[in-house]
Parts: C-alpha cells; sequence; structure tokens
C-alpha cells in the first residue's frame, strides 16, 4: 500500500502470501524486492502453532471471513515475533486485521500513522521498578536509576486524519 520498508529504521518483516498478492502489481512488488534484497524486510513464514490461533481467534471474534492468507499469516507472523521477545507492530488499515490484532494482544498502527515518530505514542518505563515516565525526556529512572525502556502504547485505536 505504499509503506517504503526502506525508509524505517527497524527491522521489518511480512510473509510469502504478502509476495504473492503483490506479484502483478510492479510498484508495490519493486519495494518489496529492493527491500528484502538490502536486507530490511524479512520474509518469514509463520509457525502453524500461530496460525491455527489466529484462525480460532478470527473465528470468535466474527472476522475470518473477511480476512485473506496474507492476513492471517501477517497477525501469526507477529505472534511468532512476540513470542520471541520483540516487540511487533502490525502495519494494516483494515478493520478485520486490527480487530484481530487487539484479541491477541497485539500492537497494530495504521498505515497513515505507522513511522511518524511524534505520532508513534511511546511509552518510557523502568523495567526495574515499573515506574512510567510520562515525560519521555530522562534516560534513567528518578527512583531507581535504572536506564529506561520504551514500547509502543498498545491497545490504542489508530485513527485516519
Ligand atoms: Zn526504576
Amino acid at each position: 500500500m505504499g509503506l517504503d520498508p526502506l525508509g524505517l529504521e527497524f527491522d521489518s518483516y511480512s510473509v510469502p502470501e504478502v509476495t504473492d498478492e503483490l506479484r502483478q502489481q510492479t510498484g508495490p512488488s519493486y519495494r518489496l524486492a529492493i527491500s528484502s534484497s538490502s536486507g530490511k524486510l524479512r520474509i518469514q513464514a509463520p509457525t502453524t502453532l500461530s496460525l491455527s490461533e489466529v484462525a480460532e481467534r478470527a473465528r470468535v471474534l466474527g472476522d475470518k471471513v473477511v480476512l485473506s492468507k496474507a492476513d492471517i499469516g501477517v497477525i501469526a507472523l507477529a505472534l511468532d515475533l512476540s513470542r520471541e521477545g520483540k516487540r511487533p507492530v502490525i502495519v494494516s488499515d483494515d478493520y478485520a486485521v486490527q480487530n484481530v490484532a487487539d484479541g491477541l494482544n497485539l500492537v497494530y498502527q495504521s498505515l497513515a500513522t505507522f513511522g511518524i515518530r511524534q505520532r508513534f505514542n511511546w511509552v518510557y518505563y523502568c523495567p526495574a521498578c515499573f515506574r512510567r515516565n510520562p515525560t519521555g525526556d530522562l534516560e534513567v529512572c528518578q527512583v531507581c536509576g535504572t536506564k529506561l525502556k520504551r514500547k509502543p502504547l498498545g491497545k490504542q485505536r489508530a485513527k485516519r486524519n
């Protein structure tokens, strides 16, 4: 949909089904090819465990009929990545994708707001005493001196402008 992984400051992932969906479109598939050959985009198949978990959750939520194989694959891959300790952010404007992601406690952003740093709602927190730093302009915890970590604020509906 126009997202350029080369412009991102973090690793991006996609699933083989997305490559298949983009095959007939010159622009997106060209960006996909360049990005994956440069190592900025990893094409990775989700585990069958995550695939069935996502399909089951989608069925419960009633969203399964509107999700494509690629949609389910992307959510399942995010589930795999979060199990590896990463903090994936699913980029999709699809309400069904966002709804299922939300049901699995996965963070998502709509394409319109993704990658725009100031709109990214980071929360800074102390990994030792879990205090939040509301201003986000300190590097260490004021209580215990531990270096702060940050994570995208989840469970928030992305709003279109
Ligand atoms: Zn602390």
